[in-house]
Formats: C-alpha cells, structure tokens, sequence
C-alpha cells in the first residue's frame, strides 16, 4: 500500500520552507518595499512564485485543478527534486528501463543514490515478470518511466505501466515529454487513480520552448506540495513563464508546427527506409527516429564532417543513431548528406 509519508525522506517531510517576500504578502497594488528589489528597470521585480498564471491556463487546458500542477524550471528539474525528496542519499534506490534519458542516471550519480538499471527487451518492451519482482525490493523508492521513450520513440503499453502503479508502494514518474507527438493517451488522467503517480511533461519540445526552460508535472495535490516546499523559491523566471503562457495563447501555431513535423518524419522514414545503409527504423510516437544503419560511428562522424548533426547511440543501442525531426529543408539536406556518403 502506497503511503506517502513513509517514502517520504524525512527531514524533507518535517522541512519548513523558505517564506519569500511574495509568499507574505501576495496583493498586487501598493508600494513594494520588502524583497530588496531594485525600484528602477523593467526586470527589476521576483516573479510569482507560484506561477499562478502560467497554472491557470495549465488547468484549463489539461482539465486538472491548479493544485495538482507544478512547474519546473524544465522537466529536469523535476527529476532531480524527485531524487531530493524520495531517496536517501546512499541508502535508497531508484530504477529505470534502459536504455532511457540520461538524466535520471545523471540525477541519481548527483543525489549518491543507486539505480537499477533493467534492460528492456529488444523491441523496447517493459519486461512485466522481472520488473514485478522487484517491486517489493524494500529500498526502491522511485521508478522513472520514460514515455515515450528517449532514444527508442516507443510508448509503452498501459497495462504494463498500470501493473507498475497498482503494485509498487513507491513513488513513478512518468516522463512524457514527447508525449504530444505521440497517438497514444496521456498517462495525466491517471493521476486520480494512482495516489503515487507522477506524470512530467515539458514545453521544450512541442511547444518549442526548449531555451525558456518550463517544465510541468501533475499529480496529487500532497505530491505537488512537496515539490513546492523543495523547489528554490523563484525557479522559473518571469521571462519564462510569460513566454509559456504566451505559447499556450496561440494553440493554433502548436498544432501547425507538430503537424508539419509529424508529416516530415514519416515522409523522413520512408525515404532512409529505401537507403542501402538503413537496417531498420524504429517505431517513433517522437519527434525522433532512431535508426539502425551499417557502422553508426563512422556516419555519424561523417554527418558531422558536412555539418548535419544528429545523436551518435551506438553506446546506447548497436549501431543506431537518432535523428531529431527538423524543417523540410533541414530534413533533405540530411537525405542530401547521407546520399553523399554512398559516393564516398
Ligand atoms: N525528459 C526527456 C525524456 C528528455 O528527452 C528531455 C530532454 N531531452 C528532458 C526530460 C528534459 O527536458 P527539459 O527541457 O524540460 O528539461
């Protein structure tokens, strides 16, 4: 049974936080004399805390009430306030599936807590029997389920992500940042179900925000709280919230530009299928693909040597490379450059 307080470390539970200027007295109109701001400029003020504005909107779109948002100063941020609020440092584990981001590898290195690392099978499946096993491991207290997954492009299966949430009394953190790219549901409308779910999504991507660094996680309105308390008081910027708040107000730009990119990685795929030196693509709910070719160290070198740049994953996955979905024009000068490769 899932009890929050019992996988909560505890100095974070009984931790006061820190009370800002902003948190004392929140009304708009009057002199500010109290967070020993400059009076002169145009940036001169903290921003909102607590986002208001930002969630707001946030709300109306995902259908969620205000409570059950926090926003990150990228997702990011989210994962390495996880590890700070569920795991002790060289005591308690975390898992993830690989191969998957690198942060969560990263994030755990940074907070001295371990990580079980368990090998997805060769088509990018959640092993369903291994992993049950090691949800009673006493000392996991948080899983990181990365949906869809970087660098693979899959979504996975509900009912293994839903066996994971009904019998794990730890904390799961869904990260959907490519979610929006993808044809499959959002895990969001779980989180009234599963009392230890977090699901991350960010603006980095579809939205196209990725140098404004807004990162947002849903879940249950005591989760969302503890974020809160751990967070630094201004974590996202006033410039970032506003250019969140001004990508949410034009929807319409949002579907336009993922249209275009989801059209072009299938019209992407179909063309390096046809490639000699193509052994396969996989499956993508991204806006990525991940494709397997002869000698991926040796193409990626040469990719680069004509100034198109994608993701060398041979370490990762044999032989792969990962290609983000660029503009029509960036995408033939891709096809272009890997044309010349066969002329070498
Ligand atoms: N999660 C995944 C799966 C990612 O691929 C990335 C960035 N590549 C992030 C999180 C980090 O995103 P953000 O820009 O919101 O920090």
């Amino acid at each position: 049974m899932f009890n929050l307080n019992k996988i909560v470390r505890p100095n974070i539970l009984s931790l006061k936080p820190y009370s800002s200027a902003r948190d004392e007295f929140n009304g708009s109109t009057g002199i500010f004399l109290d967070a020993n701001e400059n009076p002169f400029g145009t940036l001169n003020r903290y921003p909102d805390p607590h986002q208001k504005a930002l969630k707001q909107k946030l709300a109306a779109l995902k259908n969620v009430d205000h409570a059950n948002i926090f926003v990150g100063n990228g997702s990011d941020e989210i994962i390495d306030l996880a590890f700070r609020i569920f795991c002790e440092p060289g005591k308690d584990v975390a898992m993830t599936f690989s191969p998957t981001y690198g942060m969560y590898e990263v994030s755990a290195a940074i907070n001295n807590v371990g990580l079980i690392k368990l090998p997805l099978s060769t088509d990018f499946r959640i092993d369903r029997a291994v992993t049950r096993r090691l949800l009673d491991q006493e000392d996991l207290k948080l899983i990181f389920i990365c949906s869809p997954n970087n660098p693979t492009g899959n979504t996975f299966d509900r009912k293994d992500i839903e066996m994971i949430l009904t019998h794990f009394s730890g904390m799961v953190i869904i990260d959907e940042a490519y979610i929006d790219f993808s044809p499959e549901a959002s895990c969001l409308n779980l989180i009234g179900k599963y009392p230890n779910l977090m699901v991350s999504q960010t603006f980095s991507k579809a939205w196209g925000l990725a140098a404004a660094r807004v990162g947002v996680a849903y879940a249950h309105e005591a989760i969302i709280e503890l974020f809160r308390k751990v967070k630094p008081p201004y974590n996202v910027s006033g410039l970032n919230q506003q250019a969140a708040i001004t990508a949410l107000e034009n929807q319409a730009e949002f579907e336009r530009n993922k249209e275009i990119i989801l059209k072009e990685k299938a019209k992407l795929s179909k063309v390096l299928s046809g490639m000699e030196m193509v052994k396969n693509i996989y499956p993508s709910d991204a806006n990525f693909i991940l494709v397997e070719v002869e000698n991926a160290d040796k193409i990626y070198k040469s990719l680069v040597d004509q100034q198109v740049i994608t993701r060398n994953r041979n370490s990762q996955v044999k032989n792969c490379i990962r290609i983000s979905i660029g503009t029509p024009e960036e995408n033939l000068l891709l096809l272009k450059a890997l044309k010349n490769l066969n002329h070498e």
